[in-house]
């Protein structure tokens, strides 16, 4: 669900923004001169997600389990769900072996935050063939660990359920970002149950603000009974935050409240859409970009949160992470390693891939699934220039786990705090 949208914060653009962030050359060939031909063929027999039992696991009975019992598991979890298929991927490095996947189940949303570009309330929602055959897909090439994205993805709880359930039967970590508003407890005891991993809360504010309905207030007894249930089923929490140029103190606020609830947080900066959206609503005077004028606060901002992230705040984004957003909101990014369409992909709601989320809307055929067409010669190409666009926090930090010395360092700082999850799962899992 919420990703987002960024700032083209040269001064040209403050009156009104571009409408895409890619060169002219690259936007037409991924928009105009290709067409997606490819579709995910029916299924002979159009095959159901099972029906998930609930409750299922005695978790659900236990009591509170103790912050020792929580932190192995999910160590556990984590090392089988990311570090296995990431040690696999390594070894066949030639490979397709996507290390995360993005599941849309749903590209329809009950809010319209408006930087928000990922929504179309005339796009039919995932069918169960669909989401059966992405995830015994995803098995086959290796993949355990799956983010279901919209949208908002529990417009349709039960559907979630069963992908939940399903997913995790299958021995996938699965996580869920969710605007909230619909995580009611029982929603919440369903996927709790069936053991989803982690739960990315979006919120960007406390209380609604112009363009940024994803506020804490209304969700706040939502969020309250997923925090005490967090260590009874076993899951994470992160707290997604965009920000934008009339958020940046509830962000410090937010940050707190997730510090004090001992939760994760993850980061974004606001930004324009990569490619053209001819759905998308607002464009133009957007309140929620940011401008020249508020760089220095923004730069504030980060130099705050990096001050925390050292005093131990528990974040997605590493210190590098957030210092080089300065750089993006000024248009200026040094070329990185990512790794989408190689070691990540995008499954969108009728089965076609793209390699990442910024190029969810692009034309250009990248197959479906079970016939991915990913081809390094041309990822590599276009990567040339939506490199220079582009900060995804996840993929960043993916980019930044296929490099031998970072892995050999994190190897050693997990060996040293027993194999926790701070470094693993939270550092990849965003949307
Ligand atoms: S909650 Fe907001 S950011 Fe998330 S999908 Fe809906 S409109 Fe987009
Ligand atoms: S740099 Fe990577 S994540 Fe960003 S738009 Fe390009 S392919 Fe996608």
């Amino acid at each position: 669900m919420s990703r987002l949208v960024q700032v083209e914060s040269t001064p040209e653009f403050t009156e009104s923004a571009r409408p895409f962030r890619v060169d002219v050359p690259l936007q037409e060939f991924l928009q105009k001169s290709s067409v997606r031909t490819t579709l995910l063929p029916p299924s002979p027999e159009p095959q159901a997600l099972p029906e998930p039992v609930f409750p299922m696991n005695s978790r659900t009975t236990d009591m509170k389990r103790s912050g020792f019992v929580y932190h192995s598991n999910n160590g556990v979890r984590a090392f089988r769900r990311w570090f296995v298929p990431y040690v696999q991927s390594r070894v066949m490095s030639d490979e397709f072996r996507p290390l995360l996947s993005y599941l849309f189940t749903e590209w329809k949303c009950n809010l319209d935050c408006h930087y928000c570009w990922a929504f179309d309330n005339s796009v039919k929602g995932m069918t169960e063939d669909t989401a059966r055959r992405s995830i015994d897909w995803l098995h086959s090439v290796g993949c355990r660990v799956i983010a279901i994205m919209g949208g908002e993805p529990l417009l349709r709880p039960q559907f979630i359920h069963k992908v939940v359930y399903y997913g995790t039967k299958r021995g996938f970590f699965v996580y869920l970002p969710t605007n909230g508003r619909l995580l009611r407890p029982e929603v919440c005891d369903w996927i709790g149950d069936s053991g989803v991993a982690a739960i990315n809360f979006a919120v960007d504010c406390v209380d609604e603000k112009p363009g940024l309905p994803k506020a804490l207030k209304p969700i706040r007894s939502n969020f309250d009974y997923m925090v005490k249930m967090q260590r009874r089923y076993g899951y994470m929490v992160v707290f997604n935050m965009n920000i934008c140029r009339n958020n940046m103190d509830d962000i410090k606020e937010l940050t707190e409240i997730a510090h004090d609830h001992g939760i994760s947080t993850d980061y974004h900066i606001n930004e324009t859409p990569m490619l053209e959206q001819s759905h998308f609503k607002h464009m133009q005077e957007n309140e929620t970009y940011l401008r020249p004028e508020d760089f220095p606060q923004v730069d504030a901002l980060l130099d705050h949160l990096i001050e925390k992230n050292k005093q131990g705040y528990i974040m997605v984004n590493s210190k590098a992470h957030l210092g080089r957003m300065k750089e993006f909101m000024r248009g200026k990014v040094e070329s990185w390693n990512c790794r989408a369409g190689h070691n990540s992909c995008v499954i969108r709601t009728d089965g076609t891939l793209a390699p990442c989320f910024p190029m969810y809307s692009a034309q250009y055929d990248w197959g479906t699934v079970e016939n991915q067409k990913f081809d390094v010669k041309q990822l590599d190409e276009m990567k040339k220039d939506c490199n220079k666009h582009c900060l995804s926090t996840c993929q960043y930090v993916l980019g930044h786990y296929y490099n031998n010395q970072t892995v050999l360092r994190w190897i050693i700082k997990q060996a040293l705090h027993g194999f926790s999850l701070n470094g693993a799962t939270t550092a990849v899992a965003q949307a």
